[in-house]
């Protein structure tokens, strides 16, 4: 949809903000932008430049998330609270009208991507653990200090910090920006920037080898567990949250479907009303696909029953039966549950325990299976009054204790 009201498209070496920004190799898009590295010539550093489609519903949009990206920049000046950093915004008149642009702080792959490199398989404990923190650490402060609803944590929208973050990586040397439109060969400039990409990648695609042994080691019958690399090479495992297009202040939610299906609380399905503790269901989700690989709930719809029926059936199979008074007092629940606070189209359940789950499937050892669920476990708790915080799960032993003591 290049069009009018559409994307702006974008050249190798395209001019933004009066020359400030050069464009590089376009990093990816969203439904509402197109998202390229681009070279910040007033502080030599590589930005991450969000260019929003022109139409008015997306302008709008994009004021709403840069109004959310100021405030999260202004209270955290140190830029400490592993959450992207808006470095800049303003509009580019193009040629399907005006488009407003993010300039960020510019970041690695996602965490999809590195479940994804991984094949599936989950990470190691103690990276789980590191990357836990940091979108803790956001959580917390967007919620306590800031009072904003992120809304659609995942996998995707969890960026790793240095992987291929030319800035702060030795590879810079080899990482010279385009400045102007190669001339005749317009492929040229191409050329050079996946010579650099190609070498970023396969250094991505060592380190990710290196971390994904720990299932080869449990998973051998031998209870041994191959010791981590002490040099990842410069890869660090710290992430940032993003994509703030849908985040809200809690005080003024933004809709009532919110969330990406397989991360979404059981309140939003029976709409009962959300708040942060939402966020945190999102992140037990995401959680146990870092260290499992797989997601934890993907619903279907079959025979008689939708897809909302059939995650509701999933979370209670997997977390024990939904208390009655949560079932019955959404606004969708008649839709689902009868008055006893059984669903009314799914009738047999087969409950199992999440601990069970990671040792039966994921051949977690025992230890590391209680431990991981007594982490999640809380965070899972169908009643969100009762999930802990952000501020609360970064106290857990899970979270605290030498990360080496599991990996024995
Ligand atoms: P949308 O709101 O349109 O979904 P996102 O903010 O999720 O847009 O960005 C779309 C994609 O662009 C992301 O999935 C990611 O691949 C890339 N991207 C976004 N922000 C950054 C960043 N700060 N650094 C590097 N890549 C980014
Ligand atoms: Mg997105």
């Amino acid at each position: 949809s290049y069009r009018k009201g559409g994307y702006h498209a974008v050249r190798i070496a395209d001019n933004f903000s009066a020359g400030r920004y050069i464009a590089q190799k376009k990093l990816g898009w969203g439904q509402f932008s197109t998202v390229w590295l681009a070279y910040d010539t007033q502080s030599s550093k590589y930005v991450a430049l969000k260019i929003q489609k022109s139409a008015p519903q997306f302008a709008q949009a994009a004021m709403h998330e840069i109004e959310i990206l100021s405030a999260i920049a202004a209270g955290d000046p140190l830029n400490s609270k592993s959450v992207v950093r808006l470095e800049d915004s303003f509009k580019h008149a193009g040629p399907n009208g005006q488009h407003l642009c993010m300039a960020l702080e510019f970041l690695g792959d996602s965490l999809l991507r590195l479940i994804k490199y991984n094949r599936y398989k989950g990470l190691e404990l103690h990276r789980v653990k590191e990357m836990s923190r940091c979108i803790l650490t956001a959580l917390d402060y967007l919620h306590r200090e800031l009072r904003i609803i992120h809304t659609d944590l995942k996998p995707e929208n969890i960026l790793l910090c240095s992987t291929i973050n030319p800035s702060k990586d030795p590879i810079r040397s080899d990482f010279t920006p385009i400045l102007e439109r190669p001339e005749g060969n317009t492929n040229e400039g191409v050329s050079v920037m996946s010579k650099i990409e190609r070498r970023l990648k396969q250094r991505a695609k060592r380190a990710v080898a290196r971390i994904s042994e720990r299932r080869i080691g449990i998973g051998d019958g031998m209870g041994r567990t191959p010791k981590a690399p002490r040099n990842l090479d410069g890869i660090d495992f710290t992430c940032k949250v993003v994509d703030f297009g849908n985040a809200c202040w809690a005080d003024t939610p933004i809709a009532d479907e919110i969330q990406t299906r397989q991360y979404r609380a059981p309140e939003v399905i029976l709409q009962s009303g959300y708040s942060f503790a939402a966020d945190m269901w999102s992140f037990a989700c995401t959680a146990f696909e870092l260290a499992t690989g797989e997601m934890m709930f993907a619903p279907k719809n079959g025979q008689g029953f939708s897809e909302d029926e059939d995650h509701l059936a999933m979370m209670m199979e997997l977390l024990g039966k939904m208390p009655r008074k949560i079932a019955t007092t959404g606004a969708r629940s008649k839709e689902y549950f009868d008055r006893y606070g059984d669903l009314k189209r799914i009738r047999r359940l087969k409950y199992g325990s999440l601990d069970r789950l990671l040792v039966d499937k994921y051949k977690f050892s025992d230890a590391d299976a209680r431990e991981l669920a007594s982490f999640l476990c809380p965070i899972l708790d169908f009643d969100p009054e009762k999930r802990p915080t952000a501020e609360q799960c970064l106290q857990h032993p899970w979270l605290i204790a030498d990360s080496q003591t599991s990996e024995v």
